[in-house]
């Protein structure tokens, strides 16, 4: 795999994504606003302010959680069919609870348990693929794009915002904050160190803004680009399906 993993510790790495977003589901919006002193929330702007959408779009948020990118996109495109995936029932059901409370249109929304890595979808028929801060938590990354690339209708866009490699001079800082103060916050606020601990090493694990971008290219995108936020805290990476 881009991990370098083996078959076992494959199989560890689902069973041990499962875990963690099973304990984190219901503290998942507190940890995400202390752990990123609420920036995740601008990132998030930023990322579907740059969308394009076209009238009427079928759009599949795969690993949309508890939905803070499909109500965003909700909000700038009302007409938008948006399809919810991710792999985890009880972070839809937050997410679920969370669009009965939000001003939001249900007939547009719709929530699909499903596993990024074999989508239940027929080929050509998303205009846009979003996915954000998820594809890192996936085993095969490759699988991912190639599946992305599938079920989008040829002219469809792809958008991934992702954690990614920070500029080098701001890396002892970061690594200070994230490996010494992110797990205590985890223990603090959801009593689980565990999983953030699980969460900051995944970062690190994860391909650098070059790596990823080539990775689009060899699944068949076009006009692949990337673009850093935050001196590369996180970076969106786009591309089309010819
Ligand atoms: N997109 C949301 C956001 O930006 O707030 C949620 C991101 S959350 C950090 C990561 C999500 O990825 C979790 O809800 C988890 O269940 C999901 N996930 C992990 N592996 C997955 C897979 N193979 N297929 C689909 N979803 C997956």
């Amino acid at each position: 795999t881009h991990f370098g993993f083996t078959d076992v510790d494959e199989v560890e790495k689902e069973k041990k994504v499962h875990e963690v977003f099973a304990n984190v589901a219901k503290k998942y919006d507190l940890m995400n606003d202390a752990m990123s002193m609420g920036v995740h929330r601008l990132w998030k702007d930023y990322y579907v302010g740059g969308l394009q959408i076209p009238r009427e779009a079928k759009i599949l948020d795969m690993a949309g959680g508890t939905g803070d990118i499909a109500f965003r996109m909700h909000r700038r495109a009302p007409t938008a069919h948006i399809t919810v995936g991710d792999i985890n029932q009880n972070m839809l059901d937050v997410g679920k609870e969370r669009a009965s409370n939000e001003n939001v249109n249900l007939s547009h929304l719709n929530f699909v348990c499903a596993n990024a890595e074999h989508l239940p979808f027929s080929d050509d028929f998303f205009d846009l693929f979003t996915m954000s801060f998820g594809i890192r938590n996936c085993t095969h990354v490759d699988k991912v794009l190639a599946e992305a690339f599938r079920v989008l209708k040829p002219g469809g866009q792809i958008a991934i915002l992702e954690f990614s490699a920070i500029n080098e001079s701001l890396k002892p800082l970061y690594d200070a904050y994230s490996f010494n103060i992110i797990p205590v916050m985890g223990q603090i606020l959801a009593n689980d160190r565990d999983s953030y601990q699980y969460l900051v090493e995944s970062i690190r694990k994860f391909p650098n803004q070059q790596e990823f971008a080539n990775m689009f290219m060899k699944e068949g995108f076009s006009s692949v680009s990337y673009e850093n936020l935050t001196f590369g805290i996180c970076s969106i990476h786009r591309g089309k399906k010819m």
